[in-house]
């Protein structure tokens, strides 16, 4: 594995110890590798690496609704099959599949090192962006809790942050959360494709079921903080049909999501091999189809992203999802697909939003 391939920019802007992209993040002798025996993390390998610096700055930040991020995984158990994070596995030489989905790089001291680089005098106590890259609540947090760490940081600094999670262990921080949201702004966002049971447990295999992730939309309301849902993806052919996507709509307006945005499926390199291959064992049929419709690049033609657009858009103005009310934390608006920025340099640690 190419640890000394890591880099990262710096955790406060002109940071000398930190600012030169090339800087390794991870030196060789700092990796440890465990595995655990449980049903939960059979077959599941985690490299335990202290980061020298935890707050990235996005590429090309003028193109996206924030400019920093923090991402304490690399590789995610949840192991949706679409995952574009998928290709920044190959950074690490790791595989871009099975290996995405199972050799997790956990970044032990994050919440000590965040605290720390808020704290720098350089840090001008910006927006701060998580689960843009892989799933902060993925299930190794569950063994690792290093976002009650990272939530009392940024708590602590009255330091504005937005979550993006499929994961429903996001509850068990509920009490940190409300906390931040009292000095902060604070901003969640779940990501809910579609409701179809057969659908998930093949395209999302380690995920909570989408109506479990609902229930985190309903507790966070319940707890007077918004939660927006990002219904992504849509998948072409699978996801798509009007009945399907009202039942989506429906549900996430049922769960009082403040807001829904909908983004059709894109296939960047590593995800679309895997994708692909997974399209050919399940759907074989729809491979001619795919190779239509992705015959462009990454992206389905606009005429179908605006399809999608309208129709998601005209069931939720019917069922009632408005924007988040005056006072409610800020949406998350993620990028449009194709004014996403382009793959990050390779000088810096790689970032990309995964659009979960
Ligand atoms: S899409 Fe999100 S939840 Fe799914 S594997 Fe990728 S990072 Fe994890």
């Amino acid at each position: 594995m190419r640890w000394d391939n890591l880099t990262a920019d710096s955790g406060a802007p002109g940071d000398s110890e930190h600012s030169r992209a090339d800087v390794a993040l991870f030196g060789a002798d700092a990796v440890t590798t465990r595995t655990f025996d449980t049903p939960e993390f059979r077959g599941i390998t985690f490299h335990e690496v202290r980061a020298r610096s935890i707050i990235n700055r996005v590429p090309g930040a003028s193109r996206m609704p924030f400019e920093w991020t923090v991402n304490p995984y690399r590789g995610c158990t949840h192991a949706c099959v679409y995952c574009f994070a998928r290709k920044t596995h190959s950074y690490l030489d790791l595989d871009t599949g099975l290996g995405f989905d199972s050799q997790i790089v956990v970044k032990v001291n994050a919440p000590e090192l965040l605290r720390r680089q808020l704290a720098s005098r350089r840090w001008r106590g910006e927006h701060i962006a998580m689960g843009t890259n892989v799933d902060c609540y993925q299930r190794a947090e569950g063994r690792y809790r290093l976002m009650p760490g990272i939530l009392a940081a940024l708590r602590d600094q009255a330091n504005p942050f937005s979550i993006l999670t499929k994961g429903t262990l996001i509850l068990r921080d509920l009490d940190l959360l409300t906390q931040a949201a009292e000095v902060t702004d604070v901003g969640i966002s779940v990501s809910v494709g579609f409701v179809d049971p057969e659908l998930w447990r093949t395209v999302e295999p380690g995920t909570p079921a989408p109506e479990r992730r609902l229930d985190v939309v309903r507790a966070l309301g319940e707890r007077g903080i918004g939660c927006g849902v990002l219904m992504a993806p849509v998948i072409p052919f699978l996801s798509d049909h009007p009945a399907q996507l009202r039942a989506t709509v429906r549900a996430i307006a049922e769960a009082g999501a403040t807001s829904v945005t909908p983004l059709t499926l894109h296939l960047r390199p590593g995800a679309r091999e895997w994708f692909m291959a997974w399209l050919g064992r399940h759907h074989p049929h729809l491979v001619r189809r795919y190779e239509r419709l992705y015959a462009e690049g990454a992206y389905a033609p606009k005429w179908y992203q605006r399809r999608i657009t309208r129709q998601v858009h005209d069931l939720a103005r019917e069922y009632g999802i408005g924007p988040a009310r005056a006072g409610m934390p800020r949406r998350i608006h993620p990028p449009e697909p194709d004014t996403a920025a382009p793959h990050p340099a390779s000088t810096s640690e790689p970032v990309q939003l995964t659009l979960l």
